[in-house]
């Protein structure tokens, strides 16, 4: 299964507006005064584009269709690497939480739409640096490893900035819930000293939730927590070295 039938898989439908309150006021925020036409890349179920369509004149972009029956404004099915629409035709391009699900290929494309569809504005919020390998699992069919939300890359303010050489960095800020990064090393212990089923330790979250498809062989299947001593103990050691983080990072950027 490639990504992409993972990706309509997606529960559209649970995904709701409550859940991401705080982060789309200070979206809202975050937009600069002379914007007026925003366009919204990886819009998924319009979550945080039907609130900008309050506001702005928003069209929206997302690969399923699925996805995009729960968005009310002007909405076009397509990958973001090929958004089939006239150049320099928004005040801003906004994107939140895709780059980082994106292969190297179809992140380049992106980032040149992105680029090419802007008139003015870039926006981005991606998960601020974290280490995807900290939710790590494996498939117990093929033994292929994933991330569980299915990210493939983390960013940080400069290597965002970096991937736009023709802008300028406006603002910048990290935001939402502190989470425990975890450090490089100790993880690859982990993973070589434990079983997989200790890898991932919310114990907390409930088993439906915990249902999740390999990309590599398509089995679907919930993956386990047990508690291991050996990762317990290097779970508390990355506590006692590793920095927690606000979850979401925003980056604002100008044509130079
Ligand atoms: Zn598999």
């Amino acid at each position: 299964m490639d990504n992409q039938l993972i990706y309509e898989k997606f529960d559209w439908d649970g995904l709701k507006e409550n859940a991401l309150k705080g982060k789309i006021a200070k979206v809202l925020e975050f937009i600069p005064e002379d914007v007026n036409s925003i366009l919204d890349v990886g819009c998924g179920n319009g979550v945080i584009t039907n609130i900008l369509a309050q506001h702005f004149d928003v069209t929206a972009v997302d690969r399923s269709q699925q996805a995009l029956s729960h968005v009310n404004a002007k909405k076009i099915q397509a990958s973001a690497d090929e958004i089939p629409l006239k150049s320099e035709q928004f005040d801003m391009v906004f994107s939140s939480e895709m780059l980082e699900h994106m292969e190297e290929q179809v992140l380049k494309g992106s980032v040149n739409e992105f680029k090419r569809l802007s008139k003015k504005y870039i926006f981005i919020t991606v998960p601020n640096e974290e280490n995807p390998d900290k939710l790590s699992i494996q498939c117990p069919k093929c033994k292929f490893i994933y991330n569980r939300p299915n990210h493939l890359r983390s960013f940080n303010v400069n290597s965002l900035v970096k991937l736009f050489p023709e802008y300028k960095l406006v603002k910048t800020t990290s935001f939402g819930m502190k989470v425990r990064y975890y450090n490089s090393k100790i993880l690859k212990l982990k993973r070589n000293l434990t079983p997989s089923t200790a890898w991932v330790p919310y114990y907390w979250i409930s088993k439906t939730d915990r249902k999740t498809i390999c990309p590599h062989c398509e089995h679907e299947f919930i993956y386990d927590y047990r508690f291991h001593p050996i990762a317990f103990f290097l779970d508390v050691l990355n506590v006692t070295i590793s920095p927690k983080k606000p979850y979401w990072l925003f980056i604002l950027m100008e044509k130079k």
